[in-house]
């Protein structure tokens, strides 16, 4: 749903202003440094990018899932590292709070991300807890007015740069699957808290992951997310399915992206005489990848709408993120091919966006788990 289109040209121009002006040519720059310049980090809240997604009355865009999946499609065109730095806090690390918040916790928080002021990380995977989340060990024991948590969190985005954590705790050990987890808001600063070190990663330079690590870490029962024990892991899954939506978006903008850079190379670099891409082997690549890349943008777009219409997208969001994260690695590594030599050499960026791209099938639940979400559901439905 778009509100108001008018409102809304201003704001994809102003981004893909932004990403063409401000970001595309640091991308190299961040890539050598493995850091966003903080004068960039500055640019994106003046923007209002890091409140995309937060209500108006905190001090948000609160932008429909059409509106974003459309913004998601500009920012897409540049390194995904940019992405990240708003992305836990405009996605998986504030939405529990939007989505199943008090008043109370949201008029405390809400202001804080939208403004940028507050980076939000989202803390579920642990060491031996990865696809199968809800069998996480982190445990949140219940002393008078606090919780006690201790536990490991692995690969926590933004967690170096983060002031909150949504945490996902067993508060019930009873029970071991999802029932018995609950959701916290947990401040970085808390006493008990202490992280990794920064992981080293495969790409996405600039985007930070570490271990958060909570050793008798007193979170007070305030905070637990909604003032409910025990439904931690509905809120996160219901985080998760908006996150496969905004994900599959980014996983657009990238491609387009890597494509168009694809096609000017091949119109430019000639070989026996010719531009490249007037020889039918290139052209069907160039084809392939445009039409899987209109799929992927079709299916984001029908899913962004369906949630907008207050629909169930659980199996439209897997299928989103299933697909247009298995296109985008094949659409990049189309254009390294596109690319010859030159593809797989620094200086002309594909190579960086191919080992960037590859994130996009393992988080936010792996393609075998986005194949196991879709069949499930489809045999639910089935069975009734
Ligand atoms: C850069 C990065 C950033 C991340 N950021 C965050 C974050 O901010 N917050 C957070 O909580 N987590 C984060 N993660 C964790 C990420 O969500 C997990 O890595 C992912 O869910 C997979 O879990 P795993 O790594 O334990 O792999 P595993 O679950 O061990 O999976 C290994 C392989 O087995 C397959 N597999 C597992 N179960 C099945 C099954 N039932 N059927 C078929 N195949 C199966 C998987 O698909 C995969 O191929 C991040 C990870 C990375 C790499």
């Amino acid at each position: 749903m778009i509100r108001d289109q008018e409102t809304m040209n201003v704001l994809l121009d102003n981004v893909a202003r932004f990403v063409r002006e401000r970001l595309v040519p640091n991308e190299e720059r961040v890539a050598e440094t493995d850091e966003i310049p903080a004068d960039i980090v500055d640019d994106m809240k003046a923007l209002g990018l890091f409140g995309l997604t937060i209500p108006e009355q905190y001090g948000g865009l609160d932008l429909t899932m059409e509106e974003e999946v459309l913004v998601m499609f500009e920012l897409g065109k540049t390194s995904p590292a940019f992405r990240s730095i708003i992305g836990t806090t405009v996605g998986i690390g504030s939405q529990g709070i939007v989505i199943d918040g008090t008043d109370e916790q949201k008029a405390k928080w809400l202001p804080k991300l939208a403004s940028g002021a507050t980076i939000a990380s989202f803390a579920l995977t642990e060491p031996e807890s990865g696809s199968d989340a809800a069998s996480l060990k982190t445990r949140a024991v219940r002393d008078g007015d606090h919780y006690v948590v201790n536990g490991t969190k692995r690969f926590i985005t933004n967690a170096p740069q983060a002031g909150i954590f949504t945490l996902m705790a067993r508060t019930n050990p009873d029970e071991p699957r999802a029932s018995g987890i609950s959701a916290f808001i947990v401040e970085a600063d808390t006493p008990g808290i202490s992280f990794g070190k920064r992981d080293r990663k495969m790409g996405q330079k600039g985007a930070h992951t570490c271990d958060v690590i909570f050793e008798n870490c007193r979170v007070p029962a305030h905070n637990v997310i909604g003032g409910k024990e025990g439904v931690g892991f509905k809120t996160a899954m219901k985080v998760l399915d908006k996150g496969r939506i905004h994900i599959a978006a980014i996983c657009v903008g990238v491609a387009q992206r890597v494509l168009d850079d694809a096609l000017r190379y091949a119109m430019e670099r000639k070989q026996f005489g010719q531009p490249i891409a007037e020889f039918q082997l290139i052209q069907a690549m160039l084809a392939d990848s445009q039409t899987e890349l209109y799929a992927a943008r079709c299916m984001v777009l029908d899913a962004a709408r369906k949630r907008d219409a207050g629909e169930n997208v659980s199996t439209e969001a897997s299928c989103a993120k299933l697909f247009a994260s298995e296109m985008c690695g094949r659409v990049a590594d189309r254009a390294v091919q596109i690319h010859g030599g030159a593809g797989y050499m620094a200086d002309y960026g594909v190579e960086r966006f191919y080992r960037d791209v590859r994130l996009f099938r393992i988080y936010e639940g792996t393609s075998q788990i986005q194949q196991i979400v879709i069949a499930r559901n489809m045999m639910r439905a089935a069975a009734r």
